[in-house]
């Protein structure tokens, strides 16, 4: 069953897939990009993925590449041409193909377009959920504009990879003021001991998570209290439980934070009620956004 891709207008064998080396992606990491969670062969909420994707173009100044709708159908031909029931589409977009330069490229110049689909076995896998994970916490080192989904992720990739040598799932990063931002690739929560919802309030310090937005409606439907408000590391380290959500691993219990137990080291039953919304509200349709 050979994989294909979209590259700039063509379909191809994804084993054949190729930019260009003077791509601004691939020299500048000038460019931005989009995670979509396929379950049960349909994308999930795809409009809010991709109006977070048309917000990410416009404060990088770069343009769609191509109208919305043809978008759409180009995710909707990958996942069923590769056979996608559970996986996820990625879509990146840079500011093309043109001579190395840190000024944008002429306006003629169009920007790069690649979409994949494929098929992923532990999407919000219910096994490393019963498990729950590790997180550790480290210092963020990011920009200031972590609200756009940039494809230059250097320093996501090496906090994930210390949080993988220290035996962990995942790095919380920790603000200059103290605070917890959030996850190298997921929204950080906790439950206090009152039972309340904790997030972080958006702001240029984090990216918007759509399962954020699905989680804090699913919250608040559930009548349970939320609050989006930065807390600390103290904070988490005393909560009832903690969590991460993304659009790959929906919710997953955060067990041990920094090598000590949350709690009692196992799943909370908040964190349990909210996963079973979630993935109801999946087989619903209520988080489809068709
Ligand atoms: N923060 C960061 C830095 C991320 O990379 C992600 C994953 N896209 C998230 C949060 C969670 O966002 P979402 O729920 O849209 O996957």
């Amino acid at each position: 069953m050979s994989r294909i891709a979209y590259v700039n207008g063509q379909y191809v064998p994804f084993a054949s897939a190729r930019v260009h080396i003077e791509d601004r992606g691939y020299q500048l990491a000038d460019g931005v990009y989009e995670v979509i969670a396929v379950w049960d062969g349909r994308p999930i909420d795809l409009l809010p993925h991709l109006r977070r994707l048309g917000r990410s173009l416009a404060e990088s100044r770069l343009e769609w590449p191509v109208g919305e709708r043809t978008l759409r159908t180009v995710l909707l031909l990958l996942v069923e041409r590769n056979y996608v029931r559970n996986g996820m589409i990625y879509i990146q977009i840079s500011r093309g193909i043109y001579k190395r330069n840190f000024l944008f490229p002429p306006k003629e110049v169009r920007s790069t377009l690649v979409v994949t689909a494929h098929s992923h076995s532990r999407l919000a896998s219910a096994a490393l959920f019963e498990q729950g994970v590790s997180v550790i916490t480290l210092n963020d080192l990011r920009w200031q504009r972590c609200d756009i989904k940039s494809i230059s992720l250097l320093p996501n990739v090496l906090s994930r990879q210390v949080a993988s040598e220290r035996g962990a799932f995942e790095a919380w990063l920790l603000g200059s003021d103290g605070t917890i931002t959030e996850g190298t690739s997921s929204t950080a929560w906790i439950v206090t001991n009152s039972g309340h919802v904790i997030t972080r309030p958006l702001s240029p310090a984090i990216l918007g998570g759509i399962t954020r937005e699905r989680v804090l409606c699913l919250a608040k439907l559930l009548g349970l209290i939320v609050l989006e408000r930065p807390f600390t590391l103290e904070d988490a380290q005393h909560a009832a439980e903690a969590f991460l959500t993304s659009t790959t691993t929906f919710i997953l219990p955060v067990v041990t934070l920094n090598g000590r137990q949350i709690k009692n080291g196992i799943p909370g039953a908040v964190t349990r009620l909210l996963r079973t919304a979630y993935l109801s509200s999946l087989t619903s349709g209520a988080a489809m956004g068709w």
